[in-house]
């Protein structure tokens, strides 16, 4: 069956899914294989359990004569496929989003943002790679005006192949910085990766990106390219300043033409959201957001799923970054809480995956930073803190910790947590 005719039957479905434990009536079931995995496997139970087709890559799994199964050669690059011939009937201009960090959060603010005066698609969540960009784009409808997908990497070449599914017509990178230096091998290998957005834009004669003036790197790639930037310089088509940060920030924006600024208070934690914070207002003010909709729209927007959160526990004030981590990131919590007034600072770091062979040296550096601070009050989770240089209290994993925490619990103290996900910091939380 050709694309045309698969996208004909997933016209009739109510929706796309990939997980036979979530099988909606009506939807349209891809099989896609994992490393533990054989999603042919549970095509039947989807179809059982809701689904109207199942796409499958296995024939052995589709009983001849049943037409509710439709037998690819590739699911995965049937759903891929099947996603960017939507996307081309659709037409909806799409802005994609891609960088090191700040992705999430600057979907986030964008789509709060554009959703004042627009009817936005956007991805949910953090489904950003492969399989969640194209399920992203088939939830595409005729009554939605823009749609924002965010764009995940961790491997040179992953950005190339998801703005071809994407086909964005409008980029932005929120910035460069250090991760998943495992795959890509070094930071060059990462601003390259980076740059793929760029490169495919570079491709479409009408294309936009947004861009971070005060960031040199992106700046050096982004030669041939329409731009709409924002910064801190005067002059741009949005820039503004960090007016405040304890603990939320505020800052103050202005176009080009005015010469007032804007003030916003916002519910975000941490100077690093600044630079999110303001690719939300020029892209809201670029698709005719007016200002005081962007303003309310930003003032109003908390964060989710343990993304840089504030919280006040009976004892003590919690500032829970414990989503991910990596080297950019870590220093950019860790100064900003340096800046931020509070009385009685204790820091509890997890460990930061992923660095490949540069690990301990990153592991190291922030160590040595946080001597450079001057913090006393640190604790340290996981093996490869506990392999650096430094006069901390150190423990190998959470588990060491909370026993810890239970003999002795921190009061009166304001504690910034973060470490990679993996190392399950999310935990402590109840403890203190
Ligand atoms: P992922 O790769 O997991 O999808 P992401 O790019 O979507 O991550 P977010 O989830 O928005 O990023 O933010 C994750 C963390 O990155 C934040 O909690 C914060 O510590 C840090 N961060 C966010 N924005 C910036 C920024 N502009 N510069 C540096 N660090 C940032
Ligand atoms: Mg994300």
């Amino acid at each position: 069956m050709d694309i045309t005719a698969i996208h004909q039957i997933f016209l009739t479905c109510t929706s796309v899914t990939t997980d036979s434990r979530n099988c909606p009536q009506g939807s349209l079931f891809i099989a896609l294989k994992g490393e533990s995995f054989n999603g042919n496997a549970f095509a039947a139970r989807a179809l059982e359990s809701g689904s109207a087709y199942a796409i499958v890559d296995e024939e052995a799994y589709a009983p001849a004569g049943d037409t509710r199964y439709i037998v690819v050669e590739n699911s995965l690059k049937t759903l891929q496929q099947l996603a960017n011939y939507h996307r081309r009937q659709m037409r909806t201009p799409i802005i994609g989003i891609t960088g090191t960090n700040g992705k999430t959060t600057t979907k986030e603010l964008m789509s709060t943002v554009l959703s004042q005066t627009h009817n936005v698609l956007y991805t949910l969540g953090n489904l950003n790679n492969h399989i969640g960009v194209p399920l992203t784009l088939l939830r595409l409808r005729p009554e939605h005006d823009l749609a924002v997908v965010e764009m995940g990497a961790s491997h040179p070449g992953d950005i190339k192949e998801l703005v071809e599914i994407a086909e964005p017509d409008y980029g932005i990178i929120t910035n460069v910085g250090k991760a998943h230096l495992e795959g890509f091998g070094s930071f060059e290998g990462i601003i390259k990766t980076k740059g793929e957005m760029y490169d495919y834009l570079r491709t479409r004669k009408e294309a936009t990106i947004f861009i971070h003036n005060d960031n040199p790197y992106l700046k050096k790639i982004a030669y041939g390219l329409h731009q709409i930037a924002y910064g801190s310089e005067d002059g741009l088509y949005i820039n503004g300043h960090v007016t405040g940060n304890s603990p939320y920030l505020t800052f103050e924006w202005k176009t080009d033409n005015e010469s007032k600024y804007h003030e916003v208070q916002t519910r975000l934690i941490g100077e690093y959201n600044f630079p999110n914070a303001l690719a939300a207002v020029t892209i809201g003010h670029f698709f005719g957001v007016e200002p005081e909709k962007i303003d309310k729209a930003l003032a109003g927007y908390t964060p989710q799923n343990n993304r840089s959160q504030l919280k006040k526990t009976a004892d003590n004030t919690l500032i829970i970054d414990a989503y991910n981590a990596n080297p950019t990131s870590m220093m950019a919590s860790i100064s900003n809480f340096r800046n931020m007034q509070a009385e009685n600072k204790m820091l509890i770091l997890g460990d930061m995956r992923e660095l490949g062979k540069d690990s301990a040296d990153e592991h190291q550096k922030i160590a040595d930073y946080l001597e450079e601070c001057g913090f006393k009050d640190v604790v340290l989770v996981g093996e490869l803190f506990a392999a650096t240089r430094h006069s901390y209290q150190s423990y190998p994993d959470v588990t060491a910790l909370i026993a810890e925490l239970q003999r002795e619990k921190p009061c009166g103290k304001t504690i910034l947590i973060k470490g990679s996900n993996g190392i399950k910091l999310s935990s402590v939380v109840e403890y203190l």
